[in-house]
């Protein structure tokens, strides 16, 4: 019995696929071999038929890595459903059961475990003593750092090469040349067969939309599952992948508002309610399912028409794995990135501190894919080691060039605008020169406040905002609302914090501090009313008076004249000559050479002398 025989007598397939018969002769024959096919090439059949050939010859098992429980027990199921001895020990056998499964192992074909087990120096001792013909480590990538689902449990794999001495088969389908160098070296393979497949896929239509935040592409996922007809029974699955668990639960809910049929799968969700959503999904019972990275890997539903990413995943590898879930029945079918640029934001948090290794150039090639202009299918055939350079008919540039490049230049004009912005905002910032009257400012307008306040909220009113915090808490009418309009709210908070620090301002509370004037009481009956400005009399009335003018005349807030401070300071000190009145707190050569001859009049004019 050959290999071919195999192929059709236990798996029912008439002929090999591209890659598997190389895969399949090469590995029953001895040799180790790497297999790099896309996603539904065909991968489980290359180290299958081999196990079995190796079985019926030598009566040896074949171990076979994988990384998920679930995709084992499918496998196994499979299996010994085509009448092949299988078996898969992983930790979640009850006692009673990992026993039967051992003994079972002795006569299996195929022995799948866990990665986690081959760490263990014990495990892979009893395994040898089974009889150990060869291994097959399927979803290698995970064992490069390089690559998007780095285990450190499959460092341990490398041991297997030298202390079981057979051949090793390592099978992944989203890696690149630096990834499968990796895989060649941890696993310490011997002048490996190297299988690699066309990673194109034929059926698949590859589209990037570049928008701008989250509501748009909530409302654009709804449009395209729309188009897609999956609204209505009978046209096919779709998945919605994000990359927070916080956008999952909001998208699915979203899309379930729109009358979907939606599910949803994340890491935080209590086990049994992630395997149900999966199976729900499985058996037809909902038809979009809205999930994080941890859904997927292994699951394979022949009739997923879209694959729609709502949120970047974190680089080409993430997204060909993910989007090649479309279309496994080979008819056509569509995969969408809706890419941001707030994702960049959302990477660097999930990174936390610091990013893992490589990532940040994954990262930068993900946002290269997205704002790319030539044909997308090349791209990413080009990134996973392919060689020349082919147009594929069916992505959105191969389709519309033009409106793309339009889009991609649109979008690059639109982020240099707002980095320049940025940049601007940051310079006016560095360069504002805090005067005295600014600091008098807050200080007075606090001293102003009915009851204490959050410095964002100071900061606010004396810009002049008129955000709903702000008209809420009565703060329009605070006379010096708006009295710091020219001065950049980092600026004016930088002020806050200095006053905080020197004490001249206070801290109140803890979880929502708030500032106030030190030993100044709260007034018990404070209202919400506007705080009323202290009466004024004599010099200070004159002042005020035609302060007000001055300020009406220049369209300006009576406190960019100058402050109720500074006011009541000249009414006190009553300078005669603008040396003195420049000193005067708050007034500032600036204000001395505009307005200083006409206050010094004032002041020589007023009868009450004090
Ligand atoms: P991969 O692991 O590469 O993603 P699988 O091994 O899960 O892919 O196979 C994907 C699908 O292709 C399965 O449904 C399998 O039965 C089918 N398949 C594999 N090889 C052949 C073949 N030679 N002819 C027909 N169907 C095949
Ligand atoms: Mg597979
Ligand atoms: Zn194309």
């Amino acid at each position: 019995m050959d290999a071919e025989d195999v192929l059709r007598e236990v798996f029912g397939h008439p002929a090999f696929r591209a890659g598997q018969r190389a895969a399949v002769e090469a590995f029953a024959a001895g040799r180790d071999v790497t297999v790099r096919l896309p996603t539904g090439g065909g991968k489980s059949l290359c180290y299958q038929v081999p196990a079995i050939l190796r079985a019926r010859r030598d009566g040896v098992s074949t171990v076979v890595v994988s990384p998920l429980v679930a995709l084992m027990d499918d496998q196994v199921a499979a299996l010994r459903a085509r009448g092949v001895s299988a078996v898969a020990l992983h930790g979640s056998l009850d006692a009673d059961t990992a026993r039967r499964a051992r003994a079972e192992a002795r006569e299996a074909s195929l022995i799948y475990v866990s990665p986690e087990r081959l760490a263990r120096p014990g495990a892979r001792d009893a395994l040898r003593r089974l009889g150990v013909g060869a291994v097959a480590v399927d979803e290698a990538h995970c064992l490069s750092q390089w690559g998007h689902d780095f285990r450190p449990d499959y460092l341990q794999l490398g041991a297997l090469k030298a202390e079981w001495g057979v051949p090793v088969m390592a099978l992944t389908a989203t890696a690149t040349d630096a990834v499968m160098a990796d895989v060649r070296r941890v696993l310490g393979l011997v002048d490996p067969v190297v299988v690699d497949g066309e990673i194109e896929r034929e059926n698949l239509a590859l589209r990037v939309e570049l928008l701008r935040g989250h509501h748009e592409r909530t409302a654009r996922t709804v449009a395209l599952l729309r188009e897609a007809g999956l609204d209505r029974p009978g046209s096919g699955r779709a998945i919605v992948y994000a990359a927070t668990r916080k956008r999952v639960t909001e998208v699915a809910a979203a899309l379930r508002k729109e009358g979907f049929d939606a599910d949803f799968y994340h890491g935080g969700r209590a086990a049994s309610a992630r395997e149900n959503a999966a199976s729900r999904f499985a058996e037809g019972r909902r038809t979009v399912m809205v999930a994080t990275n941890a859904f997927g890997m292994g699951i394979d539903r022949p009739d997923v028409r879209l694959v729609v990413h709502v949120q970047a995943p974190e680089s080409p590898e993430a997204y060909w794995q993910e989007a090649g879930r479309a279309g496994r029945d080979g008819l056509p079918s569509a995969a969408v990135l809706l890419y941001a640029p707030v994702d960049a934001v959302t990477r660097r948090r999930l990174w936390g501190r610091s990013p893992p290794a490589g990532a940040l150039a994954r990262w930068q090639a993900l946002t290269d894919y997205a704002h790319a202009t030539g044909c997308r299918q090349d791209w990413l055939r080009r990134w996973f080691g392919g060689a020349g350079s082919r147009a594929c008919g069916r992505c959105d540039v191969c389709q519309r060039p033009d409106a793309v490049a339009a889009e991609v230049a649109s979008a690059r004009a639109e982020r240099a605008e707002a980095r320049a912005s940025s940049t601007r905002k940051k310079a006016i910032e560095d360069s504002f020169v805090v005067e005295s009257s600014h600091e008098q400012a807050v200080l007075d307008f606090v001293d102003g406040l009915r009851k204490p306040l959050g410095r964002r909220a100071v900061a606010l009113a004396l810009r002049g905002s008129r955000a709903r915090d702000v008209v809420r808490r009565g703060l329009l009418h605070h006379p010096l609302h708006g009295a710091l309009s020219e001065v950049p709210e980092a600026v004016i908070l930088g002020i806050v914090d200095g006053l905080l620090a020197s004490g001249r301002l206070a801290k109140r509370g803890r979880k929502y501090p708030t500032v106030w004037i030190p030993d100044k009481r709260v007034r018990a009956a404070a209202g919400s009313g506007p705080p009323r400005p202290p009466r004024l009399a004599g010099l200070a009335a004159t002042l005020a008076t035609w302060r007000a003018r001055q300020a009406k005349s220049l369209r300006w807030k009576p406190y960019q004249v100058f402050p109720d401070a500074t006011l009541r300071a000249i009414a006190e000190t009553r300078p005669r000559d603008l040396a003195s009145l420049e000193a005067v707190s708050g007034m500032g050569p600036k204000r001395v050479a505009r307005f200083g001859t006409a206050i010094l009049d004032l002041v020589a004019q007023d009868p009450s002398d004090g």
